[in-house]
């Protein structure tokens, strides 16, 4: 179990997690954890069942305020949310900071819109409705497909400034390797191109292990040699469960911290109200798994 973790990117039921944010709170604290952002999925301009609903959007912020007088002092407790981007349809990253005075955002596409067509291509979820969307929107050309999620993630670096880049290349998890193998030169080029505007920025990537835990994908979201490229880059690196309930606190961090080691990170960075601070990964490993970081 790891020491003193942390959860940055955690989802509660003001969107698609399970539990209310008091709930993730209690457990956080049972769990002996550090510090805790909420970081629901912000709106977007569609009907769904993921995102936090407009109206809700005061209720997400004096919700936050209640559970910070509340458990502030056992616990730092920080205010964001998971934007998507969608070219030309979702709110600016700069208005969500403005109305909720937010502690960061994390930028993530989940939905790729073919700039010739229009028509979106959502990347998470099944993976029958990833194949069906990528026969629908690219006629079944992986590649392309591929691209455009990379340029709008790009876009997204460029024109939002994310704080942190969410899950940067999940458009990989659905795939399962059958249309392509994310070594694949071009697909390696594409994402490390990504990689250097994420530098541009100064931006953080998160390693997420969601995919690894829902039994989704085998890698964490940059895979090792992703994360071998931001430490060459110098891009900071941070840890993220992606929980959708309390249970994944714990579990979606040791995952997340285990590759963390195997890719041999040193540092990785938490948040602090004066911004980004490096800690030692060391310090959250257990005993047992101590001796593994050198
Ligand atoms: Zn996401
Ligand atoms: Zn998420």
């Amino acid at each position: 179990m790891a020491q003193h973790f942390f959860s940055y990117h955690t989802h509660s039921d003001f969107c698609d997690g399970k539990a209310s944010m008091s709930d993730v709170c209690e457990q956080a604290i049972d769990l002996g954890m550090k510090a805790l952002a909420f970081t629901s999925h912000a709106p977007v301009p569609f009907e769904n069942t993921y995102s936090l609903r407009f109206e809700a959007l005061m209720d997400y912020r004096n919700a936050f305020d209640a559970v910070k007088s509340r458990y502030g002092n056992r616990l730092d407790l920080f205010l964001g949310l998971e934007a998507d981007f969608i070219p030309g349809e979702t709110v600016s990253f700069y208005e969500w900071r403005k109305l909720l005075k937010l502690d960061f955002i994390i930028g993530s596409v989940h939905l790729v819109k073919d700039p010739l067509s229009g028509q979106k291509w959502f990347i998470d979820g099944a993976p029958e409705n990833y194949e069906k969307g990528l026969k629908i929107v690219y006629d079944g050309d992986i590649q392309r497909g591929v691209r455009d999620y990379f340029q709008q993630v790009r876009q997204m670096i460029r024109s939002e400034r994310p704080d942190i880049i969410g899950h940067i290349d999940k458009v990989k998890m659905n795939n399962r390797d059958r249309f392509f193998h994310p070594s694949e030169a071009w697909f390696v080029k594409d994402f490390f191109q990504t990689l250097d505007v994420v530098k541009e920025i100064g931006g953080v990537v998160e390693i997420n292990s969601r995919g690894i835990y829902r039994g989704k994908y085998h890698e964490c979201f940059p895979h090792v040699d992703g994360i071998r490229r931001c430490m060459e880059l110098g891009i900071p690196l941070t840890l993220a469960s992606d929980t959708h309930q309390p249970i994944e606190l714990e579990h979606g961090f040791d995952l997340a911290l285990e590759t963390a080691v195997l890719a041999g990170v040193k540092n990785v960075v938490m948040f602090q109200p004066n911004g980004w601070q490096p800690v030692p990964v060391v310090q959250f490993c257990s005993h047992h798994s101590t001796k593994e970081v050198r």
